[in-house]
């Protein structure tokens, strides 16, 4: 296919208000050469949309307790070798102040999805860190009750972060023994209903996933409207349901960035970990797909290796705040900056303009 007839294609797609899934399997499965127009066009999206920062997220990883059995994620309750960690309110404010201390806005606060701290535990939590620093809180613990989200929102939480994994319900459903696909687009009707800057996303390369999920997946984000989309590649995990299947293909992930990119226009888009942690440092390639927010992490050093949703994670041996200037030297293409605002989702102002 030549490269004119692919922009062609990439002008329809990005015009379009409902995008049209030939289309989307096709740019899909563009090979190395072709896909050259894709990420280009996606990177001209995220530059007119978005602009050239790229906003930052500092992540602290709570606690690795969890319930359920999701059969890629190492912290699947079936995985006994884990030695299992909750941070105390003091170890989880301590990290939170050196996020502060490096200029970040925003703090993403995620754990396995356990429910055994109290609901009430984590929304004093929240409390304390709106009274002591100026920072967005994003959460990221799972499905839980609409009492408990309303809870958080009160206590100050601003954004939630609850990936879909595959919106195509029969593969959710294999994926996630005893848990219940309606259930999660529940709690993200829910978490929207709430007033929270509500995140998504999916894995790519899970088993039993074809382009044609993937093309569903980019029209889900579309019709949900998210403010977050995190796409990562699946990277397989010894303790999991999933040991011996094939990891990710890393490129395929680039091309749904750069499709979510083209079709959702100004969410905000992760270059995500599970990106960072393949053969080589894939965030760079993503920072020039669509992406345009990175996340270093925080969680206190002797806490890092045990939250292992994969094996490889990127950036367990050193401290959040040697991240920085690593980032802005290894990762940062040229022409980009590192954004030190607060980052608030750009359809949740333009929502909330419009209803005044
Ligand atoms: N308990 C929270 C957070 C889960 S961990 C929740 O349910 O939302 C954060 C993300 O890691 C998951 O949403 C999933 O997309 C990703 N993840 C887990 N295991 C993975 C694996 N083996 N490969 C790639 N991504 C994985």
């Amino acid at each position: 296919m030549s490269l004119s007839k692919i922009n062609t294609i990439l002008e329809g797609v990005c015009e379009r208000s409902a995008p049209n899934l030939g289309d989307l399997v096709f740019l899909l499965s563009l090979n190395e050469d072709e896909q050259v127009p894709l990420f280009d066009f996606a990177d001209k999206i995220r530059k007119n949309f978005v602009g050239d920062g790229v906003l930052l997220r500092g992540i602290v990883e709570f606690s690795n307790f969890c319930r359920n059995t999701c059969s890629y994620c190492g912290l699947n309750v079936n995985n006994k070798k884990l030695t299992r960690y909750r941070l105390s309110t003091e170890e989880v404010l301590e990290s939170v102040k050196i996020i502060s201390e490096c200029g970040i806005k925003t703090v993403v606060l995620q754990s396995g999805e356990e429910d055994v701290y109290p609901a009430v535990w984590l929304g004093e939590l929240i409390k304390e860190i709106k009274l002591k620093f100026d920072i967005a809180v994003t959460l990221s613990v799972g499905e839980r009750l609409e009492k408990d989200y309303a809870l958080w929102r009160k206590s100050g939480a601003d954004r939630y972060l609850l990936k879909i994994e595959t919106s195509n319900k029969a593969l959710y459903e294999s994926l996630h023994p005893g848990m219940s696909f309606n259930n999660r687009l529940g709690c993200l009707d829910r978490l929207k209903g709430l007033g929270y800057q509500t995140g998504c996303g999916n894995i790519i390369g899970l088993k039993g996933q074809d382009l044609r999920h993937l093309a569903e997946d980019i029209i889900f984000f579309k019709k949900h409207d998210f403010e977050m989309i995190g796409i990562g590649p699946f990277i397989p995990h010894q303790e999991t349901g999933l040991r011996g299947e094939l990891k990710g293909d890393p490129k395929l992930a680039l091309k749904v960035l750069a499709l979510t990119r083209i079709i959702t226009k100004n969410t905000h888009l992760p270059a995500t970990t599970a990106l960072g942690s393949q053969e080589k440092d894939f965030r760079a390639d993503a920072l020039k797909s669509g992406a345009n927010v990175l996340m270093p992490n925080f969680t206190p050093l002797k806490y890092k290796a045990l939250y292992e949703i994969y094996p490889g994670k990127k950036c367990i041996t050193e401290d959040g705040s040697s991240c920085l200037g690593c980032l802005e030297a290894n990762i940062l293409p040229k022409g980009r900056y590192l954004d030190f605002s607060r980052g608030d989702s750009l359809k949740y102002k333009e929502r909330i303009t419009t209803n005044v």
